[in-house]
């Protein structure tokens, strides 16, 4: 079956003058006209769903069976069916938008600005994957991907999955040990790599990095290894027979094209893992046709991306942001994605926003993050570019907390909707589809249930679900939608284990966060479960304390962690970025302002949750996506080792920390 191509936006996104959407032919057809019955019928009737979705891609040959559910929590979506993901990426779209940029790249490091139609695209990709085949990659085999934010590192995670093989991104400037880690765990056949990452304009070495993760992988070491020389650093020492530079490699392929390789929809596309906030980090094992499908319908029901238009998301290809909404997505909606490689403040806060009226971003995709960094810049930034092409914003990755949310809505004027999800789910879980039917956003919360994700509120102890107003953690009724994890990367026991042990009695997909829900069946998430706070019996989310702490004016971001105390069980200790760090010159002035923040999370959430002491630092430890580090800003305030750092963006977060405890 050659399903035909029907992934046009039949809804218009955010329709202004309605809250139903315009023409939703396949939607309306089914009778289908609002959220909640659409929803239903994903839960309720998940093959007729889904089966329905799966026209959105190309079938080599049609699935024989939407969902094989033998061995729950396993499953198969599209069992039988052959696709390909760079086939639905890039071949599909030469027939209608050959010449469309498919890849438009910026770096604000190098000064490089370039581009790729789709034709450009397919012959780079499918050169590059004659080069792996020609290194002797085949079906099945594993590609590691150590690369900055360049063309060639996108080149080269659809070149792997067009051969059937299988990608591993490592971030771009993970340490060597995690970087040998991994190459453990995924044996890969080539690890594709350059000379250099840049990051705030200085030069950061890769292949050095590589070489010494080389050194402990021992026999899960790569017998290849392609450097793409940036010409960045020093040129990169290149071992004999191991070694290749990839610009000789690209001109003795010249002409060279590798096919499509179909696989099996339930073949794995890539193993990714999370981000190592918890400090366990897991590699999670993607499929092929499900993700392809799960992404397609997403562009529609969740971003409202058209093809053709441009889709701008700022995270980087080493998270699954990356993978989902800078690669697969956006191109496999024959859209044009915007790669950028920089800082959100450099050469100036206004570079995101000059990209946005330059290519007329319509969609943009971004973590809390980076945009309370630019809250501490002058608004003005904002206003000096035309963005009148933006339709909405979409934030990812860490709460978005309520002033942060109010302030980015407030100057873009825009909808600013609020994404949760995991490495794990692969797409969002929780947030509002107004491509289906809009709906209030509230600030704080994501929203509701995505459409195929069977989410509940469960009680810990009991199993027992529990209704609004209540909290508990967050799970998911499996089986878990197309385009989530399989399983985790060579380990099919650990992946119950992991994710399906919450309860003995019942199979529940345990997201490890802690939420609640409001009457209108919107949730919060409260935290992780790992982090809850258990003070005199009375279990508070960091989050819920984390936003009373930010309510007060002074306060830009603040980690709230639980700290032993010998007579509460756990007490709330908070640790506050300040707008103005003015402010703290003087210690009584400093002293005033802990009163204060005290009082204020008195006053919104009861005594029980004031924190017993407030410390003011210059910023918080941080993940390298962005995530702030509780276990071990708890570790140290309870004068324990902080654990694992290598996931740690800057260690000077966690030694000003250090310090402030011992004193
Ligand atoms: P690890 O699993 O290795 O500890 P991680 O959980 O940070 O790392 P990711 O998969 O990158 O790895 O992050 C998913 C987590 O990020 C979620 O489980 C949740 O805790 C947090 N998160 C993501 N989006 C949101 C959001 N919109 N609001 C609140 N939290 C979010
Ligand atoms: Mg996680």
């Amino acid at each position: 079956m050659h399903c035909k191509i029907d992934h046009h936006s039949h809804y218009s996104l955010l329709c202004p003058t309605s809250n139903r959407l315009t023409d939703a032919q396949d939607y309306q057809e089914t009778g289908m006209t609002s959220y909640q019955t659409f929803y239903q019928q994903s839960i309720n009737e998940p093959e007729t769903f889904w089966g329905r979705e799966a026209a959105r891609i190309h079938w080599h040959k049609p699935f024989d069976k939407v969902l094989a559910y033998d061995n729950p929590p396993f499953r198969e979506w599209f069992a039988g069916g052959l696709t390909n993901l760079c086939y639905n990426a890039v071949d599909r779209h030469l027939a209608e938008r050959a010449e469309q940029t498919a890849l438009a790249y910026v770096s604000s490091e190098t000064g490089i600005e370039t581009g790729y139609t789709f034709r450009e695209l397919h012959a780079e990709v499918a050169r590059f994957a004659a080069i792996l085949q020609a290194q002797g990659v085949a079906k099945g085999d594993r590609v590691l991907i150590y690369m900055p934010m360049i063309p060639e590192a996108i080149f080269a995670m659809l070149a792997t999955v067009r051969l059937g093989a299988i990608h591993s991104v490592v971030f771009g400037g993970f340490a060597p040990a995690s970087l040998a880690t991994r190459i453990e765990d995924a044996s890969p056949t080539v690890l594709v790599t350059a000379d250099a990452g840049m990051r705030g304009g200085k030069v950061i070495p890769y292949k050095p990095l590589v070489d010494e993760a080389l050194g402990y992988a021992g026999a899960s070491a790569p017998a290849k290894v392609i450097v793409v020389n940036r010409g960045l650093a020093e040129a990169p020492m290149m071992k004999p027979g191991r070694d290749l530079d990839y610009d000789t490699l690209r001109d003795a392929h010249l002409h060279d094209r590798a096919d499509v390789t179909w696989v099996e929809s339930s073949h794995p596309s890539y193993i990714l893992y999370t981000s190592g906030t918890t400090g366990k980090p897991k590699g999670v094992q993607r499929d092929t046709g499900g993700y392809a499908v799960a992404l397609a319908a997403s562009m529609d029901y969740i971003y409202g991306g058209k093809p053709g238009e441009c889709y701008f998301s700022t995270s980087d290809i080493g998270w699954v942001v990356g993978h989902s909404y800078i690669v697969y997505g956006p191109l496999i909606n024959g859209m044009t994605t915007l790669v950028y490689e920089g800082l959100p403040v450099r050469p100036d806060a206004g570079i995101w926003w000059q990209l946005v009226e330059k290519y007329r971003v319509s969609v943009m995709f971004s973590a809390p993050t980076a945009i309370r960094v630019l809250k501490k810049q002058d608004p003005a930034w904002l206003h000096k570019h035309d963005l009148s092409s933006l339709r909405a914003l979409f934030l990812a990755g860490e709460p978005l907390d309520e002033p942060t949310a109010t302030w980015i809505a407030g100057e873009l004027n825009i909808p600013v909707l609020d994404n949760y999800w995991q490495t794990e789910t692969g797409w969002p879980m929780l947030t509002l589809c107004n491509g289906v039917e809009k709906k209030d956003v509230k600030f704080g919360s994501p929203g509701l249930p995505v459409y195929g994700f069977n989410v509940k509120l469960f009680n810990e102890s009991t199993g027992q679900e529990v209704g609004p107003g209540e909290k508990g953690v967050i799970g998911v009724i499996p089986p878990l939608p197309p385009g989530c994890m399989s399983t985790v990367w060579g380990q099919d026991q650990r992946f119950v284990d992991t994710y399906f042990s919450l309860f003995k009695d019942k199979l529940v997909y345990s997201s490890f966060d802690w939420g609640i829900k409001d009457d209108d069946g919107y949730y919060t998430i409260l935290g992780r479960t790992d982090d809850v706070i258990n003070v005199a019996g009375h279990r508070l989310g960091t989050r819920e304390i984390e936003e009373a702490v930010s309510s007060h004016s002074a306060i830009a971001e603040v980690a709230v962690v639980g700290v032993e105390d010998s007579l509460k069980g756990q007490v709330p200790k908070a640790f506050a970025v300040v707008k103005n760090p003015a402010l703290l010159d003087d210690p009584a002035s400093r002293a005033a302002l802990e009163k204060e923040v005290i009082a204020r999370v008195a006053a919104q959430l009861g005594a029980i949750a004031n924190p017993a002491r407030v410390y003011f630092v210059n910023q918080l430890p941080k993940t390298r996506s962005g995530k702030v580090l509780r276990r071990s800003i708890q570790a140290l305030a309870e004068g324990r080792d902080p654990g694992d750092l290598t996931t740690l963006d800057d260690p000077a977060g966690i030694e000003q920390i250090r310090q402030i405890i011992q004193q």
